[in-house]
Parts: structure tokens; sequence; C-alpha cells
């Protein structure tokens, strides 16, 4: 079985642009594979001799009602089925309000959970990344999801995982 990696985080922080460059493909799907649901984008990824599963979610806002709350039970079924998840932030926006409530949700969980601060491009990654250590979720990982800057850097630390 390939590990599951859940991409999770704010709308627009990058979570699809990032899917993208992990599975190298726009839409690739897992046919068949035990435990995945087909409502949810999954894609295969692969670097070195570490394969993995990627699962694309919407994204959590906090939101209570209405369609967003829809979503949001989506999100959390990936959660659901995920072996390691990847919080993605935006180093544009800083660290927000609705980081710290997903910070907080995705550590209740107890899975092995990885920051990923995307979209570092024309930014200091050091001081970038100093801003989100208070998200209290360990060491940011900078990456630029449309470059592909750190990418690499981020698997091979999840990859470390199995
Ligand atoms: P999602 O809602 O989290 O899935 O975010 P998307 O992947 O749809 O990206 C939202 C926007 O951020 C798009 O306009 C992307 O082109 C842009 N974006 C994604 N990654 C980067 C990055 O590394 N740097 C910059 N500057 N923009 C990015
Ligand atoms: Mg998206």
């Amino acid at each position: 079985m390939l590990p599951v990696i859940a991409l999770i985080g704010r709308p627009n922080v990058g979570k699809s642009t990032l899917f993208n460059r992990l599975t190298q493909t726009r839409d690739a799907l897992v046919a068949d594979y035990p435990g995945l649901t087909r409502d949810r984008q999954y894609g295969i990824g692969r670097l070195g001799d570490c394969a993995y599963i990627v699962v694309d979610t919407g994204g959590l806002s906090g939101a209570d009602s209405g369609v967003e709350m829809l979503m949001e039970r989506q999100v959390r079924q990936a959660i659901a089925e995920a072996d390691h998840l990847v919080f993605l932030v935006d180093a544009r926006d800083g660290c927000m309000s609705g980081d710290f409530a997903i910070a907080a949700e995705l550590r209740r969980t107890g899975k092995p959970l990885t920051l990923a601060v995307n979209k570092i491009d024309g930014h200091d990654p050091h001081l970038i990344c100093a801003e989100f250590h208070s998200l209290g979720v360990g060491d940011p990982h900078p990456i630029a999801a449309n470059d592909g800057r750190g990418v690499l850097k981020l698997l091979d630390s999840l990859c470390a995982h199995w």
C-alpha cells in the first residue's frame, strides 16, 4: 500500500498547484485503490524510490453552514484517509486566524503533520518561515509550488516517515 498524503489549507494557498507538481499531472485518478473514495482528487507521485498517493482537497475556511460545510466534510474525510497531512499556508498572506484554527484541528487528529509555507518566491524564506513557527506545528518548509522550489526537500522529509 502506498502512503496517502493529504494537502490541507485555506482556499487559494496553492494546494492544487502543489498537487499538480507532486503528481506531474493535472488530474491523475487512482482507480480502485482500496480504502479511497472517488469523491476527491487523487494522484500518484514518485520521488526516487518513494512513491505515494496525494489527495487534493478544497479549502478549510471554518464555515459552519451550507455549501462550505459540505466541502469541509469532504476535507475531513480526506484527513481520515490520509497517513500524512501537509498543511499549506501562504507566505504572501502571512499567518492568518484561519491558519491557527486549522492548525488546532490538524493537531487533534494525531496524524503526522508537515507545515509547508508556499509562495516564497519574492520573499526571504527565513524571515517568512519564522512567522509561521507560532502555529505550533513544527518547522515550516518553504516552497514555491508554481516553480517547484523547495518541493523536493519537502518530499524528502515526508518520505523519511515511511
Ligand atoms: P488552492 O485553492 O489552495 O488549491 O490554490 P491554487 O493551487 O488554486 O492556487 C491559488 C493561486 O495561487 C493561483 O493563482 C496559483 O497560481 C497561485 N500560486 C500557487 N502556488 C504559488 C507559488 O508558489 N507562488 C505564487 N506566487 N503563486 C502561487
Ligand atoms: Mg484547489
